[in-house]
């Protein structure tokens, strides 16, 4: 059992903080005592901790090794092919596992990673990230999506079904690469539906407004009656339809209660090299979804790697993101990392309520705004009730009187 004292929360309340067995609880409007072995938390904010829904750690800290000069789409995954010997297990891990510190120290105890199965690789990166997620266990939970090529009708198909017996979470794919997009989505659908698992696929991450998978999909999960959980990564030609299809898209997506996950660092990235005036974003319908009722979360999806060559592994980064490029509200972009993610991994949410897993994450700043905008990396971050990672920083400013007196 422990205190969380005077902490802020994103409500603007001050409020004392009840851990115990790993849960929040009690939450009582601060008293301003403190005894031994509680943590102050005057001058700061307490959010729950953040969720990544969409990463790939095993392509994580590889952007030096693998240039992506064309910086596209077609052009990051020609650049992981071209390392793809050098991937080894001990490789794999070790950078999966520099990520996985990066993002906890940051506040990020939940990721969903996409790993690539099939082709020059094999089953390598999916061992590889087993062995981590294992290891990591009751720290970050790992979620692993096996991520196929296409054409899903071939080998990639069969190799998707087999990554689910070898230890992968979820079904994944990317049928808008896919000679048969809307065939590919069946079949990704009939494979996590023969092994009893939820779906997870690359969606429409193109600017082409000709493809359009995540209404298939939408249609499909309905009629079929899918009962575990959709999440549609990327969905970018939805935001380049015009504003009738992004509304009968969103109420067919909200409906089909399909998750929606926004990746504007590379998305912004990859997309629009071919418009240099009036550069499209990269960006899926985040409004007419919003309104429509459908999940949007938010996520980093590549740590330096040829598909984003830049970017801290900070879910501040991604919500900033998301109301600069995304034009959410600060208070919705910061919901986008913690209880929309949450709800797209089936994870319990924490709404900082007595029974909430106590994943919490706190940094010193005035409000929930400031954090936001600020996003300074001196964090304190629970998992499970337990601290799990801190970071202090100092910094040594000058004064002007300081500037002043020196010159005399
Ligand atoms: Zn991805």
């Amino acid at each position: 059992m422990s205190w969380l004292r005077s902490a802020r929360t994103s409500a603007g309340e001050l409020v004392d903080v009840k851990l115990a067995d790993g849960l929040i609880a009690q939450v009582i409007p601060a008293t301003g005592t403190s005894s031994p072995g509680d943590e102050n938390l005057a001058g700061q904010v307490l959010l729950p901790s953040f969720a990544e829904p969409h990463a790939h750690l095993d392509k994580a800290l590889t952007a030096a090794r693998a240039p992506n000069p064309a910086g596209d789409l077609l052009g990051a995954i020609e650049a992981m092919a071209r390392i793809a010997g050098t991937l080894t297990h001990a490789d794999i891990v070790a950078r999966a596992e520099r990520a996985l510190r990066i993002h906890l120290a940051l506040g990020t105890t939940a990721v969903r990673t996409h790993v690539n199965v099939g082709g020059p690789v094999g089953l390598r990166p999916l061992e590889a990230l087993v062995e981590v997620r294992e290891r990591w266990r009751g720290l970050v939970d790992l979620q692993l999506v096996a991520l196929v090529p296409v054409p899903l009708s071939g080998q990639p198909g069969k190799d998707l079904r087999q990554a689910l017996k070898e230890g992968a979470d979820l079904a994944g794919g990317a049928p808008h690469l896919d000679p048969e997009p809307d065939r590919a989505v069946g079949i990704c659908l009939d494979a996590a539906g023969e092994a009893g698992v939820p779906l997870d696929l690359h969606t429409d991450e193109t600017l082409n407004p000709a493809i359009l998978t995540l209404e298939t999909m939408a249609d499909l999960v309905t009629r079929t009656g899918f009962p575990h959980q959709v999440t549609a990564s990327h969905c970018v030609s939805l935001g380049v339809q015009d504003s009738k299809t992004q509304q009968r898209v969103s109420a067919a997506v909200a409906s089909a209660r399909i998750a929606v996950v926004a990746l504007p660092q590379t998305n912004l990235y990859l997309q629009g090299r071919a418009h240099p005036a009036a550069t499209p974003r990269g960006l899926t319908a985040v409004a007419a979804l919003r309104a429509a009722g459908a999940t949007v979360a938010a996520g980093g999806d590549n740590l330096r790697d040829p598909f984003h060559p830049v970017g801290r592994g900070d879910a501040l980064e991604v919500a900033a993101l998301m109301v600069t490029a995304g034009h959410l509200a600060p208070r919705d972009a910061l919901d986008a990392v913690t209880t929309a993610p949450r709800a797209a991994l089936g994870l319990p949410p924490v709404s900082l309520s007595p029974g909430d897993p106590a994943d919490l994450v706190a940094l010193p700043a005035a409000d929930a705004l400031d954090a936001l905008g600020s996003a300074t990396e001196q964090r304190t971050v629970w998992r499970a009730g337990r601290v799990v990672a801190r970071t202090t920083l100092h910094s040594s400013v000058a004064s002007p009187q300081q500037l002043k007196g020196a010159a005399r």
